[in-house]
């Protein structure tokens, strides 16, 4: 007997959990509201540790193939500029890389139901029941032993039963393309300012991805709007992208600095469902995967009668897993908020690049599943 487990959402860290849960011979429905390809807030750059999930799903030929590979990461702080080379990570438009792990979740064998809105409506002992609604407003009420939430940031009412610990506040984010001829392919560019910080980088298909966290508040929307905030932020830095011009739509998130309980009883949230998200390290995707991975294993171990409590096991096991990685990158956004930090930092790298190798090497380290870390 195996468990029927339904998964809310199919961006990176849903699709990844289905895949593994597929590989491991569970049965998986993943609903899944919206129809892709859809443009998401992203700085689209997957690092060595992202890569190595995805090579443990037999997933990564794929992405390193048609990914944008990343060579150096050009940061602008404090006004200086540091130049330090990358040996992993690609760069790959969310459209393209989500649509493509949705169809290998598909060709896997799962149950993908598109575009279909899940929402949670009640955690029983034995089940949790799910209200599942189409696009033609037809809905039903299904049952399922498990429910793994990994509908991002934007997820309302698919999670509402795993309660706060700390509600959204802080910075938000935004993200769009534009045009710029002056950013060499395989560079990750990233202005440090005042105001927030700005990724850029020049896509697979050439497109360049402007993504950005900016602080929220009403003095900074006094700045002006968010996009020319972005636009300011790189004018100001030292990256010399000369004038952008802003090529697509542009999408906001909420604020992002948030945490959730991760699971409870039955349910089980991963990726920004699950909680707080910082963008600095562009690790949420990679963080996301890794979640999926390591509740899909947490499944496979338990035995039926132990699944009662798989969300609270998954609290503490997703402690182990990010809870140190967050801090370090809450540790990080935090000291470049501050004037002084930001220009001792540039000064230094700026000299001495090697002094960044030990984050650069952290970012590319090969994740193993069967390790709490
Ligand atoms: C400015 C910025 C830059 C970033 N840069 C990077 C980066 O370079 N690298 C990186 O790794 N990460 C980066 N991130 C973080 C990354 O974007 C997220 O961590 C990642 O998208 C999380 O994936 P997810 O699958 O959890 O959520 P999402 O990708 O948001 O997927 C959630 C899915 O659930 C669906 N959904 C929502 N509600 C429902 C529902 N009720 N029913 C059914 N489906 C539903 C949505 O349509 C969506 O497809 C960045 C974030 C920001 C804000």
């Amino acid at each position: 007997m195996k468990p029927t487990v339904l998964i809310i959402g199919g961006g990176v860290s849903g699709s990844v959990c289905a895949l593994s849960l597929r590989r491991q011979g569970i049965e998986v429905d993943l609903a899944e509201k919206s129809i892709f390809p859809l443009a998401n807030v992203c700085g689209c750059c997957i690092g060595g540790t992202g890569l190595s999930v995805l090579r443990s799903l037999q997933v990564d030929d794929w992405v390193s193939s048609e990914g944008q590979r990343l060579e150096r990461w050009v940061g602008s702080m404090g006004g200086y500029r540091v130049e330090v080379p990358l040996d992993s990570g690609v760069a790959i438009s969310r459209e393209r890389l989500d649509t493509e792990l949705l169809l290998r979740v598909k060709q896997a064998g799962a149950n993908v139901m598109v575009p279909v809105s899940a929402a949670v409506q009640s955690l029983d002992r034995d089940h949790v029941s799910v209200l599942l609604e189409d696009s033609s407003g037809e809905n039903q009420i299904k049952q399922y032993d498990l429910v793994i939430v990994a509908s991002g940031l934007n997820a309302t009412g698919a999670n509402r039963l795993l309660p706060w610990k700390e509600p959204p506040h802080g910075p938000f984010g935004i993200s769009f393309y534009g045009s710029t001829s002056h950013l060499s392919t395989g560079s990750l560019g990233m202005a440090c300012d005042r105001d927030g910080y700005v990724g850029v980088v020049r896509l697979e298909d050439g497109r360049v991805d402007i993504a950005a966290a900016l602080k929220s508040g009403s003095d900074s929307r006094q700045v002006g709007k968010p996009v020319d905030r972005v636009l300011g932020i790189l004018e100001r830095s030292r990256l010399e992208l000369g004038c952008i011009e802003v090529q697509s739509q542009i999408s906001v998130t909420p604020p992002l600095r948030r945490s959730r309980l991760a699971g409870k009883g039955r349910l089980v949230a991963i990726g920004d469902a699950s909680g707080y998200v910082e963008p600095f390290t562009g690790e949420g995707m990679t963080w996301g995967m890794m979640s999926g991975v390591a509740v899909s294993r947490l499944i496979t171990e338990s035995s039926l009668d132990e699944l009662g409590d798989l969300g609270d096991r998954w609290c503490r096991r997703q402690k182990q897993l990010l809870a140190s990685k967050r801090r370090v990158c809450r540790l990080l956004t935090t000291a470049l908020q501050n004037s002084i930090l930001r220009y001792g930092t540039g000064f230094l790298l700026s000299r001495m690049p090697s002094l960044a190798s030990p984050l650069v090497s952290h970012l590319a380290r090969p994740w193993n599943p069967s390790s709490p870390r």
